[in-house]
């Protein structure tokens, strides 16, 4: 199977001490079986990747869709290859929810991210109103149809399902649930993509903390995670990354 990426999402927290030392902590374990990615704010992200020293890939939370021009107070995805980040975090609910951000949105910054040589992780996920009226798996196809860009599992682009009401809330789908909506992921890429489809990782995320971290990452299409609250601490952030 594919190496199994475990990626943390720092969302808006920390210092620059913070964010320095919490990078040291997660550069500082062993290689294991998976893959790490820590995910700082934009401001941050120089000074993890001195403090990381490449042995953790770095990425970024967002980025614009145009590569340069007139847009005050954003980021492209040029800068932050630049920068050294390798993945860009893309269509996060909280950005669909703090910036309105549509499904054509996330893929005009998906194309942007490909065209700079980086890789897209693109999340997906349904609300609780979506769950319970049995619309859950239609929601993420439509999110998946309308976001991924044409050239995104030929870059190993990276799906990250995480059901909204799981986010930093402690509940998460059952197993079953999780992985029946993995295996309609998988069915869409390779439905889209071919064969390349079948080898893309599909990450879940949602209130992944390390004692529940062994169970889902064993369930099947689940081939990593991506971790909000928990990253922020890096003892939990590598139990969780043992646990792939
Ligand atoms: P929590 O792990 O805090 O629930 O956050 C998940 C998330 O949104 C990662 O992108």
């Amino acid at each position: 199977g594919v190496r199994p990426l475990i990626a943390g999402n720092w969302k808006m927290h920390g210092t620059l001490a913070a964010a320095r030392e919490l990078a040291a902590g997660v550069a500082a374990a062993p290689a294991g079986t998976a893959e790490l990615l820590v995910c700082p704010p934009f401001l941050h992200l120089l000074p993890v990747a001195k403090a990381l020293g490449g042995a953790v890939a770095l990425g970024a939370q967002d980025c614009h869709a145009a590569a340069k021009g007139a847009h005050t107070g954003d980021v492209s995805a040029p800068m932050l290859a630049d920068a050294g980040a390798r993945y860009v975090i893309l269509g996060h609910s909280e950005r669909r929810a703090d910036h309105g951000e549509s499904d054509a949105v996330v893929l005009a910054k998906a194309e942007a991210v490909l065209a700079a040589g980086l890789v897209p992780v693109v999340c997906v996920g349904e609300s609780e109103a979506q769950r319970v009226s049995g619309e859950a798996e239609g929601v993420v196809a439509a999110q998946l149809a309308g976001s991924l860009p044409e050239g995104f599992a030929a870059a190993g682009g990276v799906v990250a399902y995480e059901p909204v009401w799981a986010i930093g809330t402690g509940r998460t789908p059952t197993e079953a649930d999780i992985a029946a909506m993995h295996a309609r992921i998988r069915a869409e890429l390779q439905g889209r993509f071919g064969e390349a489809g079948g080898k893309l990782r599909i990450l879940y995320g949602g209130s992944v903390k390390p004692g529940n971290a062994k169970a889902i990452l064993a369930l099947p299409h689940v081939d990593g995670a991506l971790v909000g609250g928990a990253s922020l601490v890096a003892a939990d952030f590598l139990a969780i990354a043992d646990a792939a």
